[in-house]
């Protein structure tokens, strides 16, 4: 039988208790415990895929075509491991999935209830992951905080699983926010005692808290937590705010949250080892030399909309011996003439994904700069439609060449929906989702760089390349560097003559880890590297 660990908010959300939970998973990974997890969504969207990224920051897609919360990404990147649908329950799918039983009939005769039927479904969704999944322990995130109306159900139910597997085999993990007062120059615990008193009152008592707070937590302040919060003192855990998020299993590792789990749950001798993850953390805080790379998008206010790409920079990035310098340019500034403002110290631009029109001519702009100038560029999903539109619109003389999701009277529909998708007209989780595989053609950059020729790439889009144009954009220098292996998509392209103009049709940013790097990223970044812009300066040899 699994063990559950059950992580829950309180006082603020925003604090971690995503990267906590990541971590634990790592720590645990690092005693030879093999986890899952899943993240519950207290929302009643079915999946944040009809979200804007600013309600939601990215929205994450899993190798069988879920989209799910970005927290996901974090325990990808965290524990290395592949999830699936099954690691992202929201209200919306347990509702619905109950309402869809009720309709069948599979309750004749009841009353359907939140108590015991919603809370029923919720933990047979606990029980689908840990059989798919057969881990050792299953991590579970409830989302939001303690006191939200619409995570009651959720805690409900996490609070019934200590009678229906016995208590041996539940812990409850409260992550909780310390303020700091600077009139009086201290940390207050007050908020933290409501939200493990609201946690009383629907019968839950933490087992461990985990305090984040942005300054020093002394030793009084963990006695005054275990006091009042009825937790033994080496289970108040403080967590201060880092550096970088991976600094985060080496800091409760040393808090002692790895043993403490061990003892309570898992109660087995094991030994940690995190060496791989200390030398990531102390190469990630050695001083590198910076590398310029501009991100033009659209949802730029948020860098959570981006989270997978900025992390997949970074990995790439510290491959090389290198960090990154991230400029966050909004493509709507880039519309005028805003390109040789914005992007002259960029070493590389990057576009990532996005949907709707708005912005979309600021990154053909920065498409049309990165090309003429030969200037590395990048495109993710959406930013490899940029870049084909921009080379139609240069090789055809004209600004009509569009994708049909922005212009559908396009005399050049360069970017179009495939027939298959003309005909669906409902929103949700009908576009082009999860792992798809992609054949790369021998001789291309991309193919240089994966140093393989079949990979399995992550999607989230209902447009692809037009066939219709592909002989006039390849006569004219475009390559066709990944196709799906029946030959009918394009998946890479690229342009010959330029140093690295790669657009994909998938997200590589989803597979990237901090010790394995994406190979396009690799690519890319180290393409950035050689590239010397406005005001940077080659080392010089100082004597001779
Ligand atoms: N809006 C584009 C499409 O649907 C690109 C999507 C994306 O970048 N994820 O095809």
């Amino acid at each position: 039988m699994p063990k559950y660990i059950f992580v829950t908010g309180g006082v603020v959300s925003s604090v971690g208790k995503g990267i906590t939970v990541a971590s634990i998973g790592t720590i645990l990974k690092s005693h030879q415990i093999s986890v899952s997890v899943q993240k519950l969504d207290p929302y009643l969207n079915v999946d944040p895929g009809t979200m804007s990224p600013y309600q939601h920051g990215e929205v994450f897609v899993t190798q069988d075509g879920a989209e799910t919360d970005l927290d996901l990404g974090n325990y990808e990147r965290f524990i290395d491991i592949d999830l699936t649908a099954e690691s992202n329950v929201t209200s919306g799918q347990i509702y619905s999935s109950v309402i869809d039983k009720e309709r069948r009939g599979d309750f004749l005769g009841g009353t359907i209830q939140v108590v015991p039927h919603v809370t029923s479904e919720i933990k047979a969704r606990f029980k689908k992951l840990a059989d798919k999944s057969e881990a050792e322990v299953l991590i579970i995130e409830v989302g939001g905080t303690v006191g939200d109306i619409e995570g009651q159900p959720f805690l409900e139910a996490i609070r019934q699983m200590r009678n229906d597997v016995g208590r041996d085999n539940v812990l409850y993990i409260h992550v909780t926010f310390l303020p700091y007062l600077t009139s009086t120059q201290e940390l207050k615990t007050k908020p933290t005692q409501h939200s493990v008193n609201e946690l009383r009152r629907i019968g839950i008592q933490p087992d461990i808290i985990v305090c984040r707070s942005d300054y020093h937590i002394s030793e009084s302040i963990r006695d005054k937590i275990s006091l009042f919060c009825d937790v033994e003192r080496k289970a108040v855990i403080p967590l201060p705010t880092v550096d970088t998020i991976y600094e985060v299993p080496l800091v409760l590792e040393e808090e002692g949250l790895g043993q403490l789990i061990i003892d309570r749950l898992i109660r087995k001798t094991s030994k940690t080892d995190l060496s791989q993850w200390q030398e990531l953390v102390r190469r990630i805080k050695e001083p590198l030399e910076p590398i310029n790379i501009a991100l033009v998008g659209k949802y730029v206010e948020l860098q959570d909309a981006y989270f997978s790409v900025r992390e997949a920079l970074c990995h790439a990035a510290l491959h090389h011996n290198r960090c990154i310098n991230i400029s966050w340019v909004s493509s709507e500034d880039l519309e005028g003439n805003g390109c040789d403002l914005l992007l002259h110290s960029a070493q590389g631009i990057i576009v990532p994904g996005g949907f709707g029109v708005r912005g979309i001519e600021g990154m053909v702009k920065a498409a049309s700069y990165a090309r003429t100038n030969k200037i590395p560029y990048f495109g993710l999903c959406l930013g490899m439609q940029v870049m084909v539109i921009e080379f139609a619109c240069h090789i055809l003389r004209s600004n009509e060449p569009n994708s049909t999701e922005f212009c559908d009277t396009t005399p050049y529909p360069v970017i179009d929906l495939l027939p298959e998708q003309k005909a669906i007209e409902s929103k949700g989780g009908t576009m082009r989702l999860g792992d798809y595989p992609c054949q790369l053609i021998e001789g291309s950059l991309a193919a240089s760089v994966y140093k393989e020729y079949l990979v399995n790439e992550r999607h989230r889009h209902r447009y692809e390349f037009n066939n219709e144009f592909r002989i006039l954009l390849e006569k004219e220098g475009m390559t066709y560097s990944g196709l799906s292996p029946d030959g009918r998509l394009v998946e890479i392209c690229e342009l010959s003559g330029h140093p690295w103009m790669v657009g994909c049709q998938f997200h590589p940013e989803f597979k990237s880890r901090p010790g394995r790097p994406h190979p396009l990223f690799l690519g890319f970044i180290k393409v950035a590297m050689e590239t010397l812009r406005e005001g940077a300066q080659p080392t010089l040899p100082l004597s001779s």
